[in-house]
């Protein structure tokens, strides 16, 4: 590890954390100033934090007793036996930064479209699409086993190319404020939305992506940068589709929209015919 990156690892160590938070807390006051959805009441916004809320803790707990501090490790493992691309060739940290959010976002884009395409995946990943009224809380709704899925795909791309885990920090505290956003209900102008949706991955294209019409979830799989999605032809314009409601069909029921129902929804939906 050079010097730069340990003073950088110093730095923001513990900061991906907080700045969830804090950006979900931000985003969630702006839903209360520029509804999307002024039909929902506070009382219902608040039941539909406190279940997407309760997933979240439920995924810290499965993760802590399973995983500790595995990705931590994996990074300094790899760097430590000095295995993995970045850890065998002569690199500046700034351009393994620049690489490392790079790939990490493309393994996303990856990883995501997989959890469309391959059934057990699809199962797990369902708890998140069921969600009826996104709004900022949604990124807090994934199932624990789909969380763990996602941590050991990711340790296997920091060990192959040799990722530092402050990369791992720095990508998560730029990402998840986007990501926050993404399934922000709040109203953003049509022409800032357009205009960066040339580079990066909007809100009004991932709330499309959240249709039950499985032409408009099949689509806009990015994460941060919206070229992925353009290269391998997965991109749909938000403003050529109709307006479009959220969840999933199938699965809409209130029975599904509880703690209870997420927690065994991969389970108990696997045999349901339209999902
Ligand atoms: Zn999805």
């Amino acid at each position: 590890m050079d010097t730069l990156e340990a003073q950088v690892l110093q730095t923001v160590y513990g900061w991906d954390l907080w700045v969830l938070l804090a950006s979900i807390v931000l985003i969630w006051l702006a839903e209360s100033i520029w509804p999307i959805h002024p039909e929902r009441t506070l009382m219902a916004r608040v039941r539909h934090f406190g279940v997407n809320l309760s997933m979240w803790i439920g995924v810290i707990v499965v993760l802590s007793l399973m995983f500790g501090n595995v990705t931590q490790n994996a990074g300094l493992v790899s760097a430590h036996l000095g295995i993995g691309l970045f850890n065998l060739l002569e690199f500046p940290f700034w351009l393994k930064a620049v690489l490392g959010f790079v790939i990490l976002d493309f393994g996303d884009f990856l990883f995501h479209r997989l959890s469309h395409n391959v059934r057990w995946m699809w199962l797990l990943h369902s708890v998140h699409h069921s969600d009826t009224q996104i709004d900022t809380s949604t990124i807090l709704r994934n199932h624990p086993l789909h969380f763990v899925v996602i941590l050991a795909c990711k340790i296997v791309v920091i060990v192959a190319f040799g990722i530092p885990f402050v990369v791992m920090i720095l990508r998560d505290i730029a990402w998840l404020p986007l990501a926050t956003l993404h399934h922000a209900a709040i109203r953003i102008p049509t022409r800032v939305d357009r205009a960066l949706r040339h580079v990066f991955v909007t809100p009004s294209m991932h709330r499309l992506h959240h249709s039950p019409n499985a032409e408009y979830t099949n689509c806009n799989y990015g994460s941060v940068f919206s070229l992925w999605d353009r290269l391998y032809g997965s991109y749909r314009n938000p403003e050529e589709a109709p307006r479009q409601p959220y969840g999933l069909s199938a699965l809409s029921a209130p029975s599904w929209q509880s703690f209870w129902g997420l927690l065994k929804m991969p389970f108990a939906a696997r045999k349901l015919p339209n999902l």
